[in-house]
């Protein structure tokens, strides 16, 4: 078991800083502490004291925190020491607590211990790596909600719903299907249609919070010189790519990150698609479509001051079937046109002027509406693909049972499937593989 190992790590941001942290957690702790700082320090208490190494000389002073077993972090003994931020001095401490007998921890393994001795649940745990990852204000406060366990909250009552449906309906299983009054499978068609309701209100949660996790990936397309390369630009509010009258002048993918409404946004410029001429152009080509492919949404951009002598339909053609489009109609200003919009049978056309700016409240106002974003402010919480998937899977075995309700036993089976998906969310039922790559991706030292 790895737990009987004592891990260590630089738990602050490597490089120059006012202070550094190292972290030690693990059975040796109390050993390690003796060894560095001289003696057994007051729980929880901060401490200012001089940590030495093996010859006794001191290594830096700072300020020491243990935390015995089991209210620490990891549930753990944890010892913190903070020393003054520099490499060379942190790395001197590191050191020393891997001579006096700890292991270099592997990304994510203090949460992991955390995780294993029931300090968080497994969704608790994504939340302290999606804390740290997150680019938006937004993004942060909702991983808090989740850190703090509101998303485990509402799975748990989930959970409770499903328990007591489960319960009826076995207790029904001893007797003869023609037993089962018409009433028992009324009761169960009722409970089992709110929790589908239950459970669909909480997928669209989690769509949310995994697009604020995520970002939602944006890729502008159309002929050259269209105006793309100027509208990744305004929607950036810098000059990420170079604007010319030239034809062809983005000839490989240009990404930005930026921020609409407080959800990250990833857009990618891409090379004109035409018929290529010459090698890199082709290249160019071949890579916008790898990045459509990737997209949420994509931006079909045409020009209005010119006649398309090929229209769009080939482009729109190749495009993926899932794929949400805007169509973009750029340069107003050249036409002595207004912005404007229109959604109609499920198009949405937009007039816009990157040069000018005219209409980009809007265009950005409509990315978000054909992802369906609803900007719920505080009720988000950040949730992962995974989250999404275990959810929908719940939805659908609940929804298989109504087909079948007459069918007791399959019911029975479907519930235990819908219940099953729902304890992977929480972490009561997990494989070791999955833990390894929630935990591999997490930052060193956390
Ligand atoms: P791309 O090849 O599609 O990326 O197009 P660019 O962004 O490089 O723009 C091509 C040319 O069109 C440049 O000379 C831009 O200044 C010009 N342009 C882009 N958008 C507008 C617009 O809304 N109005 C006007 N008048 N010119 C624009």
């Amino acid at each position: 078991m790895g737990n009987a190992d004592t891990i260590a790590a630089l738990a602050s941001a490597p490089g120059q800083a006012g202070i550094g942290v190292i972290r030690v957690s693990g059975p040796q702790v109390e050993t390690l502490m003796k060894a560095v700082v001289g003696r057994v320090l007051t729980p929880r208490m901060a401490c200012l004291t001089k940590f030495r190494d093996a010859s006794g000389s001191m290594i830096d002073e700072g300020i020491a925190l243990y935390f015995p077993s089991p209210r620490s972090y990891t549930g753990e003994d944890v010892l913190e020491l903070q020393g003054h931020g520099g490499p060379a001095v942190l790395r001197l401490l590191l050191r020393r607590c891997l001579d006096l007998g700890a292991r270099l921890a592997e990304p994510g393994e203090f949460t992991r211990r955390a995780f294993l001795n029931d300090k968080l649940d497994l969704t608790q745990a994504e939340a302290v790596a999606d804390l740290i990852e997150a680019s938006t204000e937004q993004a942060a406060r909702s991983a808090m909600r989740s850190l703090q366990g509101e998303f485990s909250s509402l799975v748990h009552d989930l959970q409770r719903s499903l328990t007591d449906l489960r319960v009826g309906i076995e207790a029904t299983l001893d007797f003869p299907d023609d037993e089962v009054d018409d009433l028992h499978q009324d009761r169960a068609r009722k409970q089992i249609r709110n929790l589908v309701a239950a459970v669909g209100a909480m997928l669209k949660m989690a769509r949310q919070g995994s697009l604020l996790r995520d970002g939602l990936r944006v890729t502008i397309i159309g002929r050259p010189n269209v105006g793309k390369s100027s509208i990744i630009n305004r929607l950036s509010r810098e000059e990420v790519a170079i604007v010319t009258a030239i034809p062809g002048t983005t000839r490989d993918l240009i990404r930005q990150s930026v921020e609409i409404r407080g959800l990250p946004v990833h857009i990618v410029d891409t090379a004109g698609l035409r018929r290529a001429e010459d090698a890199v152009e082709e290249i160019g080509i071949a890579r916008t479509w790898e990045a459509v492919a990737q997209s949420d949404v994509a931006l079909i951009v045409s020009d209005l001051s010119v006649n398309d002598p090929e229209p769009l339909t080939d482009i729109c053609a190749r495009l993926p079937v899932g794929l949400r489009r805007i169509y973009v109609h750029n340069k107003v200003d050249l036409v002595g046109q207004a912005h404007r919009l229109t959604s109609s049978a499920g198009i949405d056309e937009i007039w816009i002027s990157a040069r000018t700016g005219s209409g980009f409240d809007l265009l950005e106002d409509l990315i978000l509406k054909v992802v369906e974003w609803e900007s719920v402010g505080e009720s988000v919480f950040i949730a992962r693909e995974r989250h999404v998937l275990a959810l929908a899977q719940c939805r659908d075995r609940l929804e298989s049972a109504l087909e079948i309700l007459s069918q007791t036993e399959l019911v029975a089976e479907e519930l235990r499937h819908a219940q099953l998906a729902l304890s992977q969310l929480t972490g009561e039922v997990t494989s070791d593989d999955l833990l390894g790559e929630i935990f591999s991706r997490f930052c060193l030292g956390k």
